[in-house]
């Protein structure tokens, strides 16, 4: 864990901490600011009027101002009481709550992020410790919330202690009292003052100490939760249960849980907590008893020399021993402070990975003829992270109302071809043109626009089933049915009583559809339909389809399509026998170009190789 011991930042990304769940919890904090308060007032309430009720009990014994202390004091604390409970319960509520609503803020920030980012392990590695560190112990964003309560309620308790004990110096030993008198001496004061601050100082260090014990512990536990994520749900893994059974694999999962020692009391963390962190909790606490101690003996010592009554003995005490309490929550939060710095540090790397794409500001000229005309001018790829080029010297240019199809075997670039178009990466070597203009020159969303994608491993969301095919709850519901019609979904969605309503997957839903991967792939297809963008691509979305429906699904594709730029990326070559060109891409590059007849004919080429290997699977079936 990176260590920030400066303190002006630790306070300024727990200030910033507040913002964040501030924002997404607006009820939150004033909730738990009220909640802090009067949990801080009130044990001093308590002791104000006991300390008034005693002293008309043993001094003064006035009857009726004694009935009126206690009605008071009776009102007031059950007052203080009954609020503090509602205070915490709404406050329990907004706490659950919260640990929910916190994520959204992860949520945006992986929706922002670029594709290329979204795609780096780096970023994963980094969410994923984030939530560890949140699951095992709530380090980062929700130690915030706690912080920010103890140090409230510790401000406001050593306030009100000082308001409660003022008096205790002020008021002076009667001369009457001999040499007891030294106490009114200043030094005194300076005395306790100092006593309180060393033992607040090395209080602290002890806790401070203790502490840092979570985040020698902090890998460890990170380790353990991963192993106890993977070994502790595998048996509920319906896809996982029978092959578990029948190869006796129980056996690795029980060996995992004789040996795992992670969160055991003879393990690691078990031995910190008992040993180094407990010892130094514990000096801590023995240390803070001293400033308790050194009180009551000087409030005892005044009182015997006449400086105040006994009521006022039981106010000096009782506000003591809160105060102590509230300097010690308060010193131990500094440490609590200071190792959540180190885990927050963490969580606003993630939330501030930069945006690193360039952003243009062009429009796509929202042309009624559609012509937009594409160029890949000499462009070369790297994934992040990668050494070989995925892409090398890509030359292709292809004009609206085109039918492209790419084929290649696997690997040899077509979907990486297909994600920079759509501008998922930006190419490190090369240009790709939009009608003449460099994509990245172009307004990003107004680019994305162009295109409606169905990729090779599409996602559908559960959600009703027309919502999934518009991308949104409000939709032309008219279009959405044509669009699922179109794609070859008409006499699946006649028997379905909701028709666009239905609900897809169980998940949300008791009475939701599960559908087969032929049916997904339909709905699928209809989405991209239903955007009715210039360019439609389909990255081999019919993998799960049989060969008719796939051969269906294209030719009537190729009718819808109708004055659309159509790019295809194919296993199967026979569904692209109608492209206007087919490019071979192999390893990275483009090899052939050409039509069909032309490209089949070339029998030296890859293309007619994998041709025949398929023509012989086609004759055979
Ligand atoms: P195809 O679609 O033709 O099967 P891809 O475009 O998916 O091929 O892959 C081209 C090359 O890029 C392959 O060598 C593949 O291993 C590599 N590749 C694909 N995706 C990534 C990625 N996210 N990170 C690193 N390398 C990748």
């Amino acid at each position: 864990m990176k260590e920030k011991g400066n303190m002006h930042h630790a306070f300024a990304v727990h200030l910033r901490g507040i913002r964040e769940l501030h924002r997404v919890s607006p009820r939150f904090f004033p909730i738990l600011t009220l909640h802090s308060l009067f949990d801080a007032i009130t044990p001093y309430v308590t002791v104000f009027f006991s300390a008034r009720i005693l002293k008309e009990l043993a001094m003064l014994r006035r009857a009726d101002i004694l009935w009126k202390w206690v009605a008071a004091g009776v009102l007031c604390t059950g007052f203080t009481s009954v609020l503090k409970a509602v205070l915490w319960r709404r406050y329990n509520t907004l706490l659950s709550d919260l640990w929910g609503r916190k994520e959204i803020l992860f949520i945006r920030k992986m929706f922002s992020l670029d594709f290329s980012e979204l795609d780096r392990q780096e970023n994963h590695d980094l969410r994923a410790q984030i939530r560890q560190n949140e699951n095992w112990a709530s380090w980062g964003l929700m130690r915030v919330q706690e912080v920010y309560a103890y140090f409230v309620s510790g401000v406001t308790g050593i306030l009100s202690g000082i308001a409660l004990t003022v008096s205790l110096f002020v008021l002076p030993v009667p001369a009457s009292a001999g040499r007891l008198t030294v106490l009114n001496s200043p030094i005194f004061i300076l005395a306790l003052a100092v006593l309180m601050a060393a033992v607040s100082i090395l209080a602290g260090k002890f806790t401070a100490a203790a502490m840092k014990g979570w985040s020698d512990a902090a890998q460890e536990a990170t380790f353990g939760n991963r192993l106890f994520r993977h070994f502790g749900f595998i048996g509920l893994d319906k896809e996982r249960s029978a092959d578990i059974r029948m190869n006796d694999q129980q056996n690795l999962v029980n060996a995992y849980w004789d040996k795992n020692s992670s969160f055991g009391a003879d393990g690691h963390i078990g031995k910190l907590a008992l040993g180094k962190m407990g010892v130094y909790a514990s000096l801590g606490v023995c240390i803070t008893t001293l400033i308790t101690g050194s009180i009551y003996v000087f409030t005892c010592l005044k009182a015997w020399g006449g400086a105040f009554d006994v009521g006022s003995i039981t106010q000096y005490v009782g506000a003591a021993a809160a105060m102590v309490s509230n300097i010690f929550a308060l010193v131990g939060l500094m440490g609590t402070l200071e190792t959540n710095t180190g885990y927050l540090d963490k969580t606003f790397e993630f939330l501030d990975i930069p945006g690193a794409m360039y952003q243009g500001s062009l429009t796509t000229e929202k042309r009624s003829d559609r012509r937009y005309e594409i160029e890949f001018r000499d462009v070369s790829f790297k994934y992040p992270g990668s050494e070989s080029w995925a892409l090398r010297h890509v030359n292709l240019k292809f004009r609206v109302g085109s039918r492209l199809a790419i084929v290649g075997e696997n690997g040899s670039g077509k979907t990486t071809f297909i994600k920079l178009l759509c501008r998922l990466y930006d190419p490190q070597e090369g240009q790709i043109l939009l009608n003449g203009i460099d994509i990245r020159k172009y307004r990003y969303d107004d680019y994305m626009n162009l295109f409606s994608v169905v990729f090779q491993d599409f996602q559908l969301i559960a959600q009703p089933l027309g919502a999934n095919v518009a991308g949104g709850m409000e939709y032309d519901r008219d279009r959405a049915r044509r669009a699922l019609i179109d794609a070859g979904f008409g006499e699946r969605l006649e028997t379905m009583d909701k028709g666009l309503d239905t609900m897809l997957y169980k998940i949300l839903s008791e009475d939701g559809v599960e559908i087969s991967g032929g049916e997904a792939q339909k709905i699928a297809i209809a989405r991209a339909l239903y955007k009715d963008a210039p360019l439609i691509i389909l990255d081999e979305p019919t993998a799960a389809l049989d060969p008719i429906a796939e051969a269906e699904i294209y030719s009537r594709f190729d009718e819808i399509a109708g004055d659309k730029t159509a790019i295809y990326i194919s296993h199967r070559l026979s569904s692209c026998k109608f492209c206007d060109e087919i490019a071979v891409f192999h390893k990275g590059r483009i090899i052939q170009k050409g039509s069909h007849d032309v490209l089949a004919a070339d029998e030296a080429g890859k293309y007619h190789e994998l041709w025949t290997a398929q023509a012989q699977y086609y004759t055979a079936e």
